[in-house]
């Protein structure tokens, strides 16, 4: 069985937690750690969650609200930190990253184990250093994760195809962007290809996709300024063909609760 939740999602900070649980026992990964430390392990106990729990950190790259405490949170509670070496460089080259922490370098189309978990990094456009976005699996749920990617790709509509649950970034409605008051730079950044995706060219990935098994689809990633839960939710409720209510909207301050596939 697998299981996840969200702490938070969004420009302010992203932190979800996945949970495989077998005869064995059980495997808990963070997958990013964008917020404070102190916020990281209230958030976690409102999930019934100990920082003692966390087996791992996943990380996807060196973003603020994405690799925030990751060091800090490694650090304080001994749990190892999966990241690509382009990821660790940049942490390193912006002092935010410890010696002492523990590590595991991964790569981009690279399986890897974690406990019980199975954990697959896909390569994204998105302008980091090597950014990465997962998928993780108990053997039989696939959980995939999907925010901060620029422009969808073939390969990542071929990993991304029959899931069990999909965590899929929302980031923008094009005409809210277009017409707020970001600098134009800025509007350009998260508009181009290694930003950030909008409501419809989510709505297009997820159509693209084998939705076959597909049991919970959740936006994430939702920009407080240039989006609107609604309007996200009815263009993935569109792609999907199904009833609104059927889709989640992970929140900047309550993530989203323990669903379970
Ligand atoms: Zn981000
Ligand atoms: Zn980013």
């Amino acid at each position: 069985m697998l299981r996840f939740a969200s702490l938070a999602s969004g420009s302010d900070g992203n932190c979800l937690v996945a949970q495989s649980l077998d005869l064995i026992g059980k495997t808990t990964v963070l997958i990013d750690c964008g917020l404070s430390l102190r916020d990281t392990e209230r958030r976690l106990a409102r999930l019934g969650l100990a920082p003692a729990d966390i087996n791992a950190v996943l990380v996807t790259h060196e973003h603020g609200d994405h690799a925030g405490c990751v060091a800090d949170f490694a650090a304080a509670h001994n749990v190892v930190v999966f990241l690509t070496q382009g990821t660790l460089r940049a942490l390193k080259a912006d002092g935010k990253f410890h010696d002492g922490v523990r590590t595991r370098l991964i790569r981009g189309e690279q399986k890897v184990a974690v406990g019980s978990m199975e954990v697959l990094p896909f390569t994204v456009p998105h302008d980091a250093a090597e950014p990465v976005q997962y998928v993780v699996s108990d053997g039989a749920a696939r959980l995939g994760v999907l925010t901060d990617i620029g422009i969808s790709t073939r390969h990542v509509e071929q990993t991304l195809s029959g899931l069990s649950a999909l965590v899929l970034e929302c980031n923008y409605d094009r005409d809210m962007l277009w017409s707020g008051g970001y600098p134009r730079w800025l509007k350009e950044r998260i508009g181009g290809p290694f930003g950030h995706l909008d409501n419809r060219e989510s709505a297009r990935l997820l159509s693209a996709l084998d939705r076959s098994k597909l049991k919970h689809i959740i936006g994430a990633h939702l920009s407080q300024q240039n989006n609107r839960p609604e309007l996200a939710r009815a263009a993935l409720a569109r792609a999907m063909g199904c009833e609104e209510k059927w889709i989640g909207i992970a929140d900047q301050d309550d993530g989203f609760d323990w669903r379970t596939i």
